[in-house]
């Protein structure tokens, strides 16, 4: 089969690699710069962070496999047991060099276009047509949509697909974040990361003890609600305040440099029952699939996207 998958964060990546492997003619869009979505990581100055996802638990069987498989190949570490000074004993991982690391790793050898937006889906004789953003258009005998729900929908509108009403209702919270490097080390109390420390941040991240840069740089992520309370509030207001609210965490360090980034498909709110969605109604199968099918996380997404190739391979 020709399959096409369109986004190439971890779900697009896991189900391309499985579909690949299994001797299918696989290409993956995405429209971002590289492959990797909200695994991302962000050069600034010497300075390596990661401004979406800072770390990952596993929870099954199946994707423990993956992980010791990049543990074993070096990308992977366990960065530490929990955020509290005692931890909680269940492992949190980290990718050496920054998460964007194993997007780029697991996308290696397979037939990644970046820097292509997916425009539209119509059905064509007996497939897929995907209309790209400089007008051609792509043929799949098979179709994989793994973009936040709402950019999946806005693209399968002319597709003719009859989508449940449950999975358009998805929403997603917005996160509002700043990268921040430092001339020397900041006050981020071991292991490094802070998960809820008040109402304004959800995270924060030292890029440094968790192994993504070697030079000080800290990851701030606002809270969903302080995040869409400041939504529309102009780009250096949002920068200031957060950086204020960063004081006690940067320390007697001074700020060499500070990017915001604005994540508007941050979290699914609500998971779909199933870790994909599957359709044979059209012209060639379709599945949906992506963190808002098996959970919101890095683990999520990944079995989604296994969970995809599953579907695609058994036809349901
Ligand atoms: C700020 C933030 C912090 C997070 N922290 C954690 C964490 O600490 N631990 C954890 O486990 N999870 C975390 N997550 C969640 C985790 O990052 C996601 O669950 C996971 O990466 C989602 O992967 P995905 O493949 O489903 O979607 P994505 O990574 O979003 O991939 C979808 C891809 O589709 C592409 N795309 C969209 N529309 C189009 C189009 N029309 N044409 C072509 N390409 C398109 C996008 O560019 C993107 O690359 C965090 C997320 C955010 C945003």
């Amino acid at each position: 089969m020709r399959i096409v998958i369109i986004g190439a964060g971890l779900a697009g990546l896991l189900c391309g690699r499985t579909m690949s492997a299994a001797g299918h003619d696989v290409t993956l869009l995405d429209k971002g710069r590289s492959p990797g979505g909200r695994l991302a990581t962000r050069r600034l100055g010497p300075a390596r962070l990661d401004h979406g996802a800072q770390f990952f638990t596993v929870r099954s069987d199946n994707f423990a496999a993956y992980v010791q498989r990049w543990q074993h190949d070096g990308l992977v570490h366990e960065w530490c047991r929990g955020f509290t000074p005692s931890g909680d004993g269940f492992p949190r991982y980290a990718v050496a060099g920054g998460m964007n690391r194993l997007a780029k790793h697991l996308a290696e050898g397979l037939d990644v276009r970046c820097n292509t937006l997916a425009f539209a889906v119509r059905p064509g004789a007996g497939c897929w047509e995907v209309q790209l953003d400089d007008n051609s258009v792509l043929p799949a005998d098979a179709l994989v949509v793994t973009c936040p729900l709402p950019q999946s929908f806005s693209l399968l509108v002319s597709s003719g697909v009859e989508l449940p009403v449950d999975l358009r209702q998805t929403e997603y919270d917005r996160t509002l974040s700043i990268l921040v490097t430092l001339d020397r080390p900041g006050a981020v109390p071991a292991p490094g990361g802070l998960q809820n420390p008040n109402d304004v941040f959800s995270f924060i991240g030292d890029n440094v003890a968790k192994g993504a840069s070697s030079h000080p740089a800290l990851t701030f992520h606002a809270a969903a609600e302080w995040s869409e309370s400041h939504w529309d509030d102009p780009r250096d207001d949002i920068t200031a305040a957060l950086l204020g609210h960063a004081a006690p965490w940067i320390g007697d360090a001074s700020v060499l440099e500070v990017s915001p980034k604005r994540w508007r498909f941050a979290t699914p709110r609500t998971i779909w029952p199933e870790a994909c969605w599957f359709d044979d109604s059209g012209p060639a199968p379709l599945v949906l699939a992506g963190d808002a099918f098996a959970g919101p996380r890095v683990e999520g997404a990944a079995l989604s996207g296994l969970a995809a190739a599953a579907s695609l391979a058994s036809g349901r």
